[in-house]
């Protein structure tokens, strides 16, 4: 069999890595970072099924992770809907999971080389696949995103809470939190805003002295008072701290070659279904890597086979939360959104399953 590269070891890298071994095909997996580390994720799995879970091989390492079933969106100080998810999510830590997914890939014979970054350069090397995640967006000057992400712990939360901005006719900066309980009764605290020059991390912990601190000022700053209540009201981890900036959401036009994942498809966070696609994208480029290994095609008709597919199956999802992400943000949007909540008219069940359907 011929062998696979590949560089990043996140959710998509590791997954496939782990594929293919159960094929017998000879893997590298390069990762610039080590395990376990903490990643800017809700930490919330919804969209993949069983059976792609099964079929990349991974199914057991889900095992005890938590069960969610339903969820609370807040817009600003307003409870807008309290509603069943229409499947189950999961509850993992990136820090647990990534972990495990690195160590079944050696137990499975991967070669996993640690610690340096690969050049990006000579992306249609044959054999080398790319799942490098967001790709940093050298087209803007300033970031237009900021990720952060924090674990509280000793909290008692069920389900999943999202908070999201409330803004003024003219406000347009604004964010959203996923509040997604994960393992040993931490809460895993992930937001997603529009980069703020008035936040200063230093102002921001000179005012709560808190390792949650800058969460809690894009928070203040977004009108999120129910999250500020609880967030003020808990104990953190600060090991558990991690921010990222200066990435574009949507499909990723500037990544050339066998890329999947987020190096190709970034869907914008409030639909908690990217590491879902990361996994997904992986069981689709598996059957093309798999021919080729074989020697039954060439490299190029791998990578033309797996991006047909992968449009196919990505193309509706994307193209919803395109639509859906600026009425999180706008005051238009946030009032259609308020409006509806209120005459219970929000479709919230049909456009969660149609944000994870191909
Ligand atoms: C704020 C926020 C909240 C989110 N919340 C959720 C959620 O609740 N649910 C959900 O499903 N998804 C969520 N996501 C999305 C999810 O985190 C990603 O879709 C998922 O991590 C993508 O997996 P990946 O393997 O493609 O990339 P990653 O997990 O980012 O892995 C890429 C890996 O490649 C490595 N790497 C990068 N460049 C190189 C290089 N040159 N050489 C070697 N190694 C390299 C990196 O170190 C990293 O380990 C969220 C994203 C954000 C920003």
């Amino acid at each position: 069999m011929k062998p696979i590269r590949i560089i990043g070891g996140g959710l998509a890298g590791l997954s496939l890595g782990i594929c293919l071994r159960r094929k017998g095909i000879p893997v590298e997996l390069h990762e610039k970072g080590n395990y376990p580390r903490h990643k800017v994720c809700g930490e919330f799995i919804s969209g993949i099924t069983k059976e792609t879970l099964a079929r990349l091989g991974i199914d057991p390492l889900f095992d005890d992770a938590l069960i969610h079933h339903d969820i609370n969106w807040w817009m600003g100080s307003e409870l807008l809907l309290t509603e069943e998810l229409p499947a189950p999510a999961l509850g993992i830590s990136r820090f647990k999971l990534d972990k495990r997914l690195a160590d079944m890939f050696q137990r499975e014979g991967g070669q996993l080389i640690l610690g340096k970054r690969i050049p990006l350069e000579n992306n249609h090397n044959e054999g080398c696949v790319w799942a490098t995640g967001k790709p940093v967006n050298p087209t803007k000057a300033k970031p237009e995103w900021i990720g952060i992400k924090i674990h509280a712990v000793n909290t008692q939360l069920n389900g999943l809470h999202m908070h999201s901005s409330t803004c003024g006719i003219s406000g347009s900066k604004g964010g959203y939190v996923g509040l997604a309980e994960v393992e040993n009764g931490r809460t895993n605290c992930c937001g997603l805003f529009h980069v703020r020059s008035d936040i200063r991390p230093a102002d921001a912990h000179s005012r709560w002295s808190s390792p949650a601190a800058v969460l809690m000022a894009y928070a203040e700053a977004c009108g999120m008072t129910e999250l500020l209540k609880l967030m003020k009201s808990w104990q953190y981890d600060p090991e558990s701290f991690t921010a990222t900036a200066g990435f574009s959401l949507g499909v990723q036009n500037s990544q050339a070659g066998f890329s999947l994942g987020d190096a190709a498809w970034l869907i914008p966070p409030f639909t908690g279904n990217g590491m879902s696609m990361a996994m997904e994208s992986s069981a689709i480029a598996a059957t093309w890597l798999e021919k080729y290994s074989a020697d039954e095609i060439n490299w190029h008709e791998a990578e033309h086979g797996y991006q047909s597919d992968a449009k196919k199956h990505f193309s509706r999802r994307m193209k919803l939360s395109k639509l859906m992400h600026p009425m999180l943000f706008n005051f238009p949007g946030q009032q259609i959104l308020k409006a509806s909540s209120k005459t219970k008219t929000l479709p919230f069940k049909s456009i969660f399953s149609q944000l994870r359907k191909p």
